[in-house]
């Protein structure tokens, strides 16, 4: 086994030892230039940076095709990074092969053996739970946490995610591809839509007992998707859900994901819907879905690159096997490529629509009372008469102007 280390040069595989600061083509010119009679493995570590020169490109492809054509050498490259950007000229020489960080029955062997060595007992109910919160944080995270946890009262117990999950924050934060929402509404601060708060409590009895429902046979719950005017509560409804779920709200802007380089967008993708994976359990809010993906079917550059993004996106969610919940969100339908629309993607779609008398009422109420304003003697028959065709945003808009005229 050969190994080289952007960092450190020519490494010996077995000691770690440096052998010299050799650059990457000198490395690979020896290699090349020598006969082997048994199969080598060459691993290359954090060189993504060279990976768009010429010279390397060069060598690499030299290499794949001597392996082929000559008969005494077997060579196999191993790249190892944790980007993944490949020069289109390598792409046909390329297998990607991820590698995912512990599934669940790892992390509860990592949690037992852990607690094993310091001889803490833990409940399998209490392992199995952490486990579920651990999922998609690297072996190393996931000591570090249990560390933190136990150093913080000698034992660990459910108290304990609240550690798990700000470490995750930390892991959305450091990347950039998707923001954290922070907001303080809950499923009461939404004014009618019936249905879609009884279908989504019926949701939050299995996300907040993900374990029991999985093991009792209950499909991991895909997402919703959200349709309707502007301004009647579809935003409101994606913080409502993670506030109910208990979980953090993740909020991807397709937008930002579109890069400029060939196949930069698809990366961006990925690694977005990968951190999604490594927060869950939580909410992924894709807002105005319609704008990201409009123009799929077209001809042309962009709208290739949008229509390759959309297939990634919809495989996605179909094979989906992680606890992210997606609420999706769309002011316009006709925009909405069919597929989308499918069974199997969504769990549901709901069409939110500009509330009725008895929803307008609620309305009121709510955003009153948020400002100490809700008494009996308000003409409610009068105002909902005169707020015929608002949506629930004008109210508010209404309600803090007669507030302020009022002051
Ligand atoms: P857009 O498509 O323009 O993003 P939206 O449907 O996402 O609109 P929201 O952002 O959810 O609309 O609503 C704007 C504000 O209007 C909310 O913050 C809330 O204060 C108020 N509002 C809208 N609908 C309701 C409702 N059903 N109940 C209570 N308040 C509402």
């Amino acid at each position: 086994i050969f190994e080289y280390n952007n960092a450190y040069g020519d490494i010996d595989f077995k000691t770690k030892s440096q052998n010299n600061e050799t650059t990457l083509e000198k490395f690979l010119d020896y290699i090349v230039g020598d006969a082997f009679e048994h199969n080598i493995f060459i691993v290359l570590k954090d060189i993504h940076g060279l990976l768009n020169k010429p010279e390397i490109i060069a060598r690499l492809k030299s290499i794949s095709e001597k392996n082929i054509y000559s008969t005494d050498f077997y060579a196999t490259i191993f790249i190892v990074s944790a980007v993944l950007e490949i020069p289109v000229e390598l792409e046909n020489y390329i297998t990607i092969v991820d590698m995912p960080t512990p599934d669940k029955n790892e992390v509860i062997e990592i949690i037992k053996k852990y607690g094993k060595d310091l001889k803490l007992e833990m409940m399998d109910d209490l392992i199995s739970e952490l486990a579920l919160d651990f999922k998609g944080l690297t072996e190393f995270q996931i000591i570090q946490i249990l560390n933190l946890a136990y150093q913080d009262g000698g034992f660990i117990d459910e108290r304990d995610k609240s550690l798990i999950l700000l470490e995750k924050e930390q892991v959305i934060k450091k990347s950039g591809m998707v923001e954290i929402v922070n907001f303080k509404e809950s499923i009461n601060d939404i004014g009618g839509l019936e249905n879609l708060k009884e279908w989504l409590e019926k949701k939050e009895k299995i996300f907040n007992r993900l374990d029991k429902a999985l093991r009792f046979g209950v499909d991991i719950p895909k997402g919703i998707m959200i349709i309707g005017m502007p301004g009647c509560g579809k935003s409101l409804t994606a913080k409502a859900t993670a506030r109910l779920f208990n979980v953090p709200l993740l909020r991807l802007d397709v937008g930002r994901l579109l890069g400029k380089y060939v196949g930069e967008s698809e990366t961006n993708m990925r690694r977005a819907l990968s951190i999604a994976e490594q927060i869950s359990p939580c909410v992924l809010w894709i807002d105005e879905i319609e704008k990201a993906f409009s123009g799929i079917g077209e001809s042309g550059g962009a709208s290739d690159v949008t229509t390759r993004l959309f297939g990634h996106f919809l495989t996605w969610i179909q094979e989906k096997e992680s606890t992210v919940f997606i609420v999706a969100t769309a002011n316009d339908i006709s925009k909405l490529p069919p597929e989308f629309l499918r069974k199997g993607r969504f769990d549901e779609l709901f069409f939110v629509d500009l509330p009725n008398a008895e929803e307008r009422r609620k309305i009121f109420e709510i955003h009153l009372k948020k400002r100490k304003k809700w008494i009996k003697s308000i003409d409610t028959i009068k105002l909902l008469k005169e707020t015929e065709g608002f949506n629930g945003a004008d109210i508010e808009a209404v309600i803090k102007e007669s507030i302020e005229n009022a002051f």
